[in-house]
């Protein structure tokens, strides 16, 4: 069988690198298993979920490097729910209940000072036709709840049952569903919450494996037995553990905290966003990886850990800065080019400056002090001017080999005694008017024998 996974958030703000962890896995888990990934937007809920957030969470799995094999919109598929609710009715597992959320609240305060458990009660199984006649005749329209498999004849006794799972991540897991309320499958006004489409979706899309967050782990036992109701066999499931900030608090798609668009803005590489959200928080070293493929080779869902893991945003510059140190000209040309980088020079520039850069966006100032000079000339002493005078005056002719430098400076040091700070620090500020950045040796080159003469304070 393929293997076939699916992301399905929901489409209510932009992605967080949280979310693209749970994509990541599911893509990674498919490039792994030589499988197919379905991009699904459960969007049952219409009054937030909103077709321009479907599209931006596109462009950022995208520009992360995730191109699904299909997209699917749950809104879509009401249908197919539909006939689902049908079976489930004829299956007498699926019940009309009339409480209001208050009386629900009641229900479960009552329940607390008796000392037991806060979970619904089947109140509703025992409504008699007259009774649900009056609340109907009284205009209260039924939401709908799933009987949960935890008895043996007696819903209003249940016991002790345990669903189990081997957890691609968590090994083995259980869920007592007789602690769980039955969950509520469709609101008074018919729509859907997530938890049937949800698996309605995983067994008519063929999906072999549900990789998502360990919130989902107490829904799993829920949705175990939904697909048992359904006749279906269910999918093998894996939950990772979530990201939370350094402080601990989760993120939300709903701030935009960390939101993949706004790490794109501050120029950080899909790969350092890619690594750090798959490797954080596993037995792996978080190193930058170069592409997916090479990310795919690290990745291990069992390896994942099962508390909380922590996420650090200084840590996506440590590895962005490692990307740019280590990418190849050809890999930045089209990039550099669009940022008005582009000619002979364009290569060795970006060899010379790679190595001094945190995002690709810096390259632009320094290839501005190179072709007009430094931004702001710097200020010298009457020593330090005579000393660069003196300097100047000793820059071989050309044509210019690879020693230019360091011929230059030799002549330098042998004619002013000068050595060291005294005699770099004064040459970079005035070649380049900042007190540090790439080799002077490969930037000379770059601006030739007539440039450094303009640079000559
Ligand atoms: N829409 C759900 C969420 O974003 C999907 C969970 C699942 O993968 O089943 O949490």
């Amino acid at each position: 069988m393929t293997v076939t996974v699916r992301f399905a958030p929901s489409p209510t703000g932009r992605i967080h690198i949280g979310n693209a962890r749970t994509a990541l896995f599911n893509w990674l888990f498919a490039m792994n298993n030589k499988g197919r990934y379905i991009q699904r937007f459960d969007d049952t809920d219409v009054g937030r979920s909103k077709q321009e957030f479907a599209d931006s969470i596109l462009y950022d799995l995208h520009w992360l490097g995730i191109f699904p094999d299909v997209t699917e919109y749950q809104s879509r598929r009401v249908d197919i729910y539909d006939a689902a609710v049908e079976r489930l009715k004829a299956a007498r597992v699926l019940y009309a209940c009339y409480e209001t959320p208050e009386e629900l609240d009641l229900r479960r305060k009552v329940r607390r000072t008796r000392g037991l458990p806060p979970v619904y009660g089947r109140e509703a199984l025992t409504l008699t036709p007259e009774q649900v006649a009056e609340y109907v005749s009284d205009g209260r329209r039924p939401h709908w709840r799933f009987l949960l498999p935890n008895f043996t004849s007696d819903p209003l006794q249940p016991e002790r049952t345990e669903v189990r799972w081997n957890d691609l991540v968590r090994g083995e897991e259980t869920v007592d569903l007789a602690s769980l309320s039955d969950p509520v499958l469709v609101r008074e006004d018919g729509t859907y919450l997530y938890t049937l489409p949800s698996v309605v979706d995983d067994i008519e899309m063929g999906v072999t494996h549900v990789i998502r967050g360990d919130d989902h782990v107490t829904n799993t036992g829920v949705q175990i037995a939904l697909f048992q109701a359904l006749g279906a066999e269910p999918p093998i499931f894996g939950h990772h553990n979530l990201l939370t900030t350094v402080s601990g608090e989760g993120l939300s798609k709903r701030t935009g905290a960390l939101s993949i668009e706004s790490l794109r803005q501050d120029g950080i590489e899909p790969m350092a966003v890619a690594s750090l959200a798959v490797l954080v928080g596993t037995s792996e070293n978080v190193t930058a990886a170069h592409d997916l493929n090479e990310l795919a080779a690290h990745f291990d869902p069992a390896a994942t850990s099962k508390s909380a893991a922590k996420f650090d945003p200084d840590e996506l510059f440590v590895l962005n800065r490692t990307l740019m140190h280590q990418m190849p000209f050809e890999e930045a040309r089209d990039r550099l080019i669009v940022l008005g980088i582009s000619g002979d020079k364009a290569e060795s520039f970006w060899l010379a400056v790679r190595g001094n850069i945190d995002r690709l966006s810096d390259a632009v100032a320094w290839w501005r002090i190179l072709s007009d000079g430094p931004q702001e000339p710097a200020e010298f002493s009457g020593e330090d001017r005579d000393f660069l005078h003196q300097a100047f005056d000793l820059l071989p002719e050309e044509p210019w080999n690879g020693t230019v430098w360091k011929d230059w400076t030799g002549k330098i040091k042998e004619a002013t005694g000068r050595k060291g700070k005294p005699l770099f620090m004064p040459l970079r500020l005035a070649l380049t008017g900042r007190t540090s950045g790439p080799e002077l040796a490969d930037l000379l080159p770059l601006m030739g024998r007539e440039g450094t003469l303009a640079r000559r304070p």
